[in-house]
């Protein structure tokens, strides 16, 4: 009986999760399934009380439950508490022999990780990062991941905080204030943006906007649709994976900086979430999907 990961979401089919899992299984040489498991909202609890018993070692979390799943876990990772969301779930043996389940956040790992691949890369970009000013457009879920990474890994002079809705912009900031050492974090408005863009080495994307195709409903949208405000030296990271080329990752190539798109992050977070299941180390490319 191979060892057994379940992918918890409502929706899950059209996850690329499981081909990127069960490729990475196979590649390690490891007799272990990935099962995507559609999971009602009002069945999330039961579910989780019966993975143990089920045959599963571990789980990813997805749309819609990753914050709710939070309250269901023995114990969590200071990072998942901090960002306030489980995308990771690992059962262990506790010290007294018994199973418990902890639940973990990669998103974080995910987003530094092609920031990393910079080092090896482009160096001199890499060091952009250091102390750079930062703008994230967007205050949900995976801005949190996003502004939890920045504040603990990149150490940022300025980390602005651009929301359609600034009230939750504000209650992100507050609920990071403790990571928040300097007092680098602020909000504005959408509309206020400007400057912050203009002078940020690194300008993230963290709405789903650009996310469809263009011509499809919605498609083509970007949260900062003016390419002047872009400029060589800058990084433009784009957390939306499909379609790969946004037209916020357009806009700022077309001025010479460069672009990140959202793969990179979905495989870093993949990685992650598998070194922590497995131990072993995760066997494919870090920036394409497999076939
Ligand atoms: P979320 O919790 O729903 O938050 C979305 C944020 O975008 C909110 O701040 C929302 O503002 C804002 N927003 C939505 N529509 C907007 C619009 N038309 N104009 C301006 N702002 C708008 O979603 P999430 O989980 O953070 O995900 C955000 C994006 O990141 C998605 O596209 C998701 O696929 C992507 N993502 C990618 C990865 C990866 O591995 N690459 C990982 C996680 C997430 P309001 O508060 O005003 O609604």
């Amino acid at each position: 009986m191979p060892h057994r990961i379940a992918l918890l979401g409502d929706p899950v089919a059209h996850s690329l999760s499981p081909r990127l899992h069960n490729t990475a299984f196979s590649a390690a040489g490891l007799d272990w399934e990935y099962v995507p498991c559609r999971v009602a909202p009002e069945h999330l609890a039961e579910t989780v009380a019966q993975m143990h018993a089920q045959g599963f070692v571990g789980a990813n979390v997805t749309i819609p439950h990753k914050e709710a799943v939070a309250e269901h876990m023995d114990a969590l990772t200071e990072r998942a508490e901090a960002v306030g969301a489980v995308n990771t779930i690992c059962v262990e043996a506790g010290d007294d022999g018994a199973v418990r389940l902890v639940g973990d956040n990669t998103d974080i790992a995910g987003f530094l990780a092609p920031l990393r691949e910079l080092r090896e890369e482009a160096p001199a970009l890499e060091s952009l990062l250091r102390g750079c000013e930062m703008v994230v457009f967007g205050a949900g879920g995976a801005a949190r991941a996003v502004v939890y990474a920045a504040l603990t890994a990149l150490a940022p002079s300025r980390l602005t905080l651009a929301a359609r809705t600034p009230k939750r912009a504000k209650a992100l900031a507050k609920a990071m204030q403790r990571f928040d050492d300097d007092g680098v974090l602020e909000v504005v408005a959408l509309d206020d943006a400007a400057e912050r863009v203009r002078s940020a080495a690194l300008v993230v994307n963290a709405t789903p906007l650009g996310m469809h195709a263009p011509g499809e409903a919605g498609g083509d949208a970007s949260p900062w649709p003016h390419p002047d405000d872009f400029h060589p030296g800058q990084i433009a990271y784009d957390l939306v994976y499909a379609p790969a080329t946004t037209r916020f990752l357009r806009d700022a190539a077309s001025r010479g900086a460069t672009p990140i798109g959202g793969m990179p992050m979905l495989i870093g977070q993949a990685a992650a979430s598998f070194e922590r299941w497995t131990g072993a180390a995760w066997p494919l490319a870090a920036d394409a999907m497999p076939d």
